[in-house]
């Protein structure tokens, strides 16, 4: 009996270890992202015009995209891609007032090409309902220049209609929508997990990325290692994902090393597994 509880609680374990991995999903069908060896950041910037709606200066939107950034995306250690605060960028009033996608309201959108953007990621309030379909949706987001799965250009368009909803959230919940639409900026889907910023609800409260959030970001954006014919392990672990990762390593290290002692061989698999559940965690997070 207490075997078959082992083996049980052995399963249950091996399950959690894998079954999360790669939930994330991609906003394209060809895994679209910047070009992380061309440049060093990648610029968000905000459309000179402003908000009619919401009240919000220039200067109040780039703060709160660098706090976006910076709390969310620029902690993954395992990833390369990096942005910055930007600027004031000068355009076309089509930002302010035109269709993101000529077919607005369908599942797939045709980029409007008169809203392309050169280069990085813009920001810019939208005036137009018809973008957002109704004034539930705070904000769209698309890559909108993409070239060879290499994204050039990324646009957000705020919902700034009289009656959005955008405008009532505090600080803390305009920064995680921010850093949710950036997420969709640089290639990102959503996700069906919570505790995630790439949740598909959106929900405007989060105040760290999830463990899919950090697996899709890394997808898309590893962190290139030369081989050196000699492995390292890094032992920070602070914006890692949730969990203590190097405690449940060197526990799982020490329950297998006391596989030695017939008195507990029966645990083997629960210890080995717990061993495996370190493993895949250092791994996975390193290479
Ligand atoms: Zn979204």
């Amino acid at each position: 009996m207490a075997r078959l509880a082992f083996n049980f609680l052995n399963t249950i374990l091996i399950t959690i270890l894998w079954a999360n991995t790669y939930a994330f999903t991609l906003n394209n069908s060809v895994a679209a992202s910047f070009d992380m060896e061309a440049q060093d950041e990648i610029a968000v910037n905000v459309a000179d015009h402003g908000c009619t709606n919401i009240d919000l200066t220039n200067d109040q939107f780039l703060s709160i995209i660098e706090e976006a950034v910076d709390t969310f995306w620029n902690r993954v250690h395992t990833s390369s891609l990096r942005l910055k605060k930007g600027g004031v960028s000068n355009v076309s009033t089509d930002f302010q007032t035109g269709l993101i996608c000529t077919n607005p309201g369908e599942s797939s959108c045709s980029i409007n090409p008169a809203l392309s953007v050169s280069s990085g990621i813009l920001i810019s309030c939208n005036t137009t309902l018809s973008n957002f379909t109704n004034n539930s949706v705070l904000a769209v987001s698309v890559p909108n220049n993409v070239s060879n799965a290499v994204i050039r250009g990324a646009l957000i368009l705020i919902n700034d209609d009289s009656g959005n909803t955008f405008n009532g959230l505090s600080r803390t919940e305009k920064v995680a929508v921010i850093a949710h639409e950036i997420g969709h900026a640089i290639g990102l889907g959503h996700t069906e997990l919570e505790d995630n910023l790439m949740l598909f609800e959106s929900i405007p409260t989060r105040n760290a990325l999830g463990w899919d959030d950090i697996d899709g970001v890394t997808y898309l954006y590893p962190v290139e290692q030369p081989i050196s014919g000699c492995g390292s392990i890094s032992t920070d672990f602070s914006t890692k994902g949730p969990g203590g990762l190097l405690p449940t390593l060197l526990f799982g290290l020490i329950l297998t090393f006391l596989l030695c002692s017939k008195k507990v061989r029966k645990g083997a698999p629960l210890f080995l597994t717990l061993f495996l559940v370190g493993i895949k965690k250092i791994f996975f997070f390193t290479l």
